[in-house]
C-alpha cells in the first residue's frame, strides 16, 4: 500500500466511509485512548508546563541537531556500538542486511519501529531469504493478515476481537477459534516465545538517543522489545536522525508526555535504556549492538525554518486519536506509514507533493491536534503551508514537488486574475456582467465538484465600489 504511485487518495477514503465496521472499530478506539490521555493529565496548568517542557527540550535538541548525533555516534561508539548512516531507507535496508549477512542470520524478530515501516524493511528481507517477524502483538496480528498499521501506536486498532480471533484461526496452525483475549494472547505469546529463543538477530526501534552518554532509549508494553534487544546475540537499533535529545536529563518530561500522550500511562511499563553490548561477566544482551541512523528526508525537514518543527514529533499518536477526520476513516485510507494529522504534514515532504500532497487536505484544520500535541507542533499552519507550496513556486522552497498541484487551469486564473487587476476600466464591466447573473452562477467544471458539498456563491448586482460611488462618496 505504501508508496504506491497508483494510489487514489479520494476512492481510498470512499471506501473507509462505505465500511461502518471499521468507522465503528476506529471510534471505539480513539473513544477510549482520548479519555485514557484526558485522566492522567487532569491538571490543564500543570500539562501546559510539561508540554512547554517537551516542546523547550525537543528545540534545543533539534537546533544543535548535528552536533548532538555526532555526539552521539562518538559516545555510542566509545561505548562498543557500532554506528551506521543511512541517507534513504534503501542504504538503511542494505545495511541491516549486510549485518545479519555478516552472522549468517536469516531470523529476525522485530520490536515495533515505525521506522522501519518507511524504509518497508519486512519485503525488503523477506526478497532476500530474511524472515523478519513483527513481535507487538498489534504488529503481528497485521503482518498475519499481511497488511500495515493503521496506527502508529496501535497498529491493529482496525480490528476487533472477533477479526483477531479469525486471523489467529486461519494463520497460527492448530489454533482454535476463540474471542477469549486470555486465550488469544496465550496463543500469541506461545508462538512468538520459541521465535525469541531461535532467533538469529533481533531489530527494535528507538524513541529517544542521548548524545551525553550514547544511550539508546525504547518505550514499550508488552516485554516483546526488551526480548528483542537482549535475548538474540545481535541487536540492531533503527532510529530517524530527529530522535536524539541532549541530555538524559531531558528524558523525564518526554517519557511523560509520551507515555501520557499515547496511551494514557503515568509510567510505561518497560523502559529499556541500551548503553553497550553485553560486557565482561555480565549474564545477558546481545553480543553485538548496532545503530543505523536513518536520515530519509529529514535534513530536508530540518533545513526549513517553519517546516523543521514537525521533527519535534514523538510519535504519541495523540493528533491522529483526536482528528475527526482520522477517527472516521482510520489509517489505512491515507497510504502512507504516517497518517493523520502528523502524517499528512510529513508524507508529503518525505515523499513529494506530487505523490501526497493530497493528504494535507483530509482537514478540516479545526486545530484539535495541535491542542492535544505534547510538544506543540501547530499541525494546522504546517498543512496549510503544504497546502499553499502545492502551488508554489519550486524557487523559493524546499518542499518536494512544490507547485506540482498548480494545474493549467489555475495558472491560466490567475494570469487572468492579475490582468483584470491591472486592468480596473475593464475589471469594473466585467463586475458589472457578472453581477447580472446573481445566483445563476452555472455548476460547471471545478465548480460542480466545489459546489457539491457548499452553497453557490451568489453574485451582488453591484460591487462595493458602484454602491460607494452612487453613496456620493468620493476618494473611495
Ligand atoms: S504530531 Fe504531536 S500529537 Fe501527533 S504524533 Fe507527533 S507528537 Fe504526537
Amino acid at each position: 500500500m505504501h508508496n504506491d504511485p497508483h494510489f487514489d487518495f479520494t476512492a481510498s477514503l470512499e471506501k473507509a466511509l462505505a465500511d461502518p465496521q471499521l468507522g465503528e472499530n476506529f471510534k471505539n478506539a480513539m473513544t477510549g485512548l482520548r479519555g485514557k490521555r484526558l485522566a492522567i493529565f487532569p491538571d490543564a496548568d500543570e500539562l501546559a508546563k510539561l508540554r512547554a517542557t517537551g516542546k523547550a527540550v525537543k528545540a534545543r535538541a533539534l537546533s544543535k541537531l548535528p552536533e548532538l548525533l555526532v555526539r552521539l555516534e562518538a559516545n555510542c561508539v566509545k561505548n562498543g556500538i557500532r554506528v551506521h548512516w543511512a541517507q534513504t531507507g534503501e542504504e538503511a535496508n542494505a545495511m541491516i542486511l549486510d549485518i545479519l549477512r555478516a552472522h549468517g542470520a536469516t531470523r529476525l524478530v522485530k520490536g515495533k519501529s515505525m521506522a522501519s515501516e518507511e524504509t518497508g524493511l519486512n519485503h525488503y528481507l523477506e526478497k532476500h531469504d530474511v524472515e523478519a517477524l513483527e513481535t507487538d502483538l498489534g504488529e503481528f496480528i497485521i503482518q498475519l493478515d499481511g497488511e500495515t498499521p493503521s496506527h502508529i501506536i496501535v497498529p491493529a486498532v482496525h480490528k476487533n476481537k472477533k477479526q483477531v480471533a479469525e486471523t489467529f484461526h486461519r494463520h497460527l496452525p492448530g489454533a482454535p477459534y476463540t474471542e477469549d483475549v486470555q486465550e488469544l494472547n496465550a496463543m500469541a505469546r506461545k508462538t512468538l516465545r520459541e521465535k525469541f529463543r531461535t532467533a538469529h538477530a533481533g531489530l527494535s526501534g528507538v524513541n529517544f538517543a542521548v548524545a551525553e552518554t550514547g544511550t539508546l532509549v525504547l518505550v514499550e508494553n508488552e516485554g516483546n522489545g526488551r526480548m528483542c534487544t537482549h535475548v538474540p546475540p545481535v541487536h540492531i537499533a533503527l532510529m530517524g536522525i530527529d530522535k536524539v535529545v541532549e541530555n538524559l536529563s531531558d528524558l523525564p518530561p518526554l517519557l511523560r508526555l509520551l507515555t501520557g500522550s499515547a496511551t494514557g500511562q503515568l509510567m510505561t511499563t518497560y523502559l529499556n535504556c541500551i548503553t553497550s553490548p553485553r560486557r565482561e561477566g555480565e549474564k545477558d544482551g546481545p553480543k553485538e549492538v548496532h545503530l543505523v541512523l536513518l536520515d530519509n528526508g529529514r535534513t530536508r525537514l530540518f533545513a526549513d525554518p517553519q517546516l523543521s518543527a514537525g521533527l519535534r514529533c514523538i510519535r504519541c499518536g495523540a493528533c491522529m486519536n483526536n482528528c475527526p477526520v482520522y477517527v472516521r476513516v482510520g489509517g489505512h485510507a491515507y497510504g502512507s506509514v504516517y497518517p493523520g494529522p502528523i502524517g499528512s504534514v510529513l508524507t508529503p515532504q518525505f515523499e513529494g507533493i506530487d505523490a501526497k500532497g493530497d493528504l494535507a487536505g483530509a482537514s478540516s484544520l479545526c486545530g484539535a491536534c495541535e491542542e492535544v500535541c505534547p510538544v506543540l507542533i501547530p499541525l494546522a499552519e504546517h498543512l496549510r503551508r503544504i497546502r499553499a507550496e502545492g502551488q508554489g513556486c519550486p524557487d523559493t522552497c524546499h518542499v518536494r514537488g512544490c507547485g506540482s498541484k498548480r494545474t493549467l487551469a489555475e495558472t491560466l486564473a490567475w494570469k487572468a486574475w492579475a490582468f483584470l487587476e491591472s486592468n480596473p476600466w475593464l475589471r469594473e464591466r466585467l463586475l458589472r456582467l457578472a453581477g447580472l447573473l446573481g445566483d445563476r452562477i452555472p455548476a460547471v467544471g471545478p465548480l460542480k465538484a466545489w459546489t457539491s458539498a457548499r452553497t453557490t456563491p451568489k453574485l451582488a448586482p453591484k460591487s462595493l465600489r458602484q454602491l460607494v460611488r452612487e453613496e456620493g462618496i468620493r476618494h473611495e
